[in-house]
């Protein structure tokens, strides 16, 4: 079996449940239009769209109101140079401008994007007002903590200037223990979808009753969870109130091509809802060091496929 993009649907058993895409980025109101058709092709009812204030603006105008539940990215630049009021000002924004969530992102790149002397620690004090802010608005948060193991034995050697990934999950940790109703959406599979980590994520989902975990980076949780299809399909089974369905899609950003949308939506549907055994990725994964990578579907239950598709964001969002 292959990705067909004449038969884009193609391999995919008849779905049962509506899909929520938790997880997408709106850069552009028009843009919008390219990743509705094909999301609505492989079942998306609803996205979760991460989206500056003039762009959710005009989609709301545009009557896409009811289809999209928005996030507001938060300043990371702020984060970078450690300045929590111009953080704060923008969660007091999000908050009256009626946004449902809030979004920022924790990478170790930061520290190249910025230009600053130090990687921030996300658990450093000086970060509390902003925290306790959207807590108190309850606005749960989206935030990516780290990434895959891969970059941290090639791109991140020097962990004096990146830091640990340990470090960074620890660090969120500590910010979970401090404000115990934040409500969070640890993206790509709390940034530990890698098999031998499933355990620490474990741990985290008993001590975190309000964390939970999207299933954003196609490629990377495809190829990690499909290295050890049984584990990862118990993993999701025990877990399955507290994974959303995600794809980390960006629209307006950058030209795509006209396949990098139903690449996307295809492998993860293929992989989650099929046994299938060795199919080849259908775009590249430059992070495989032994590539190609392959999908070795989950074939997870209906019940569950109920949950991760849609009740779970359902609840959510609400
Ligand atoms: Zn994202």
């Amino acid at each position: 079996m292959n990705f067909d993009f004449k038969d884009p649907l193609e391999g995919l058993p008849p779905l049962k449940t509506d899909i929520c895409d938790s997880h997408v980025h709106i850069w552009d109101a028009d843009a919008f239009s390219d990743l509705e058709k094909w999301g609505h092709m492989f079942g998306v009812k609803r996205f979760m769209g991460i989206a500056q204030p003039d762009v959710k603006k005009t989609l709301e105008q545009n009557g896409k109101a009811s289809d999209i539940v928005f996030a507001y990215y938060l300043p990371m630049q702020a984060f970078a140079e450690k300045k929590p009021e111009r953080i704060v000002e923008a969660v007091d924004e999000a908050h009256s401008l009626n946004y449902s969530l809030t979004k920022t992102w924790f990478g170790p790149r930061q520290i190249d994007f910025y230009n600053t002397e130090k990687l921030v620690s996300i658990a450093d004090p000086i970060f509390e007002p902003v925290f306790s802010r959207i807590e108190d608005y309850g606005l749960p948060l989206d935030i990516h903590v780290a990434d895959p193991d891969i970059w941290y034995s090639t791109k991140y050697q020097d962990s004096e200037r990146y830091r640990t990934k340990t470090q960074a999950i620890n660090e969120f940790n500590e910010v979970l223990e401090r404000h115990p109703s934040l409500k969070v959406i640890s993206v790509h599979f709390g940034s530990l979808p890698e098999i031998h980590n499933l355990i620490k994520l474990e741990e985290i989902f008993k001590k975190f009753t309000n964390f939970y975990i999207d299933t954003a980076s196609t490629k990377w949780i495809v190829r990690e969870l499909g290295k050890d299809p049984q584990q990862a399909r118990d993993f999701i089974i025990r877990n399955q109130d507290r994974i959303l369905f995600a794809t980390d899609l960006s629209v307006g950003w950058a030209d795509r091509s006209e396949k990098y949308f139903p690449t996307r939506y295809w492998a993860q549907r293929i992989f989650w809802e099929t046994n299938v055994r060795k199919v080849k990725l259908p775009f590249s994964d430059e992070d495989n060091l032994n590539p190609p990578t392959f999908i070795n579907g989950l074939n997870l239950p209906q019940s569950v496929l109920d949950r991760f598709y849609w009740q779970n964001a359902e609840k959510f969002f609400k």
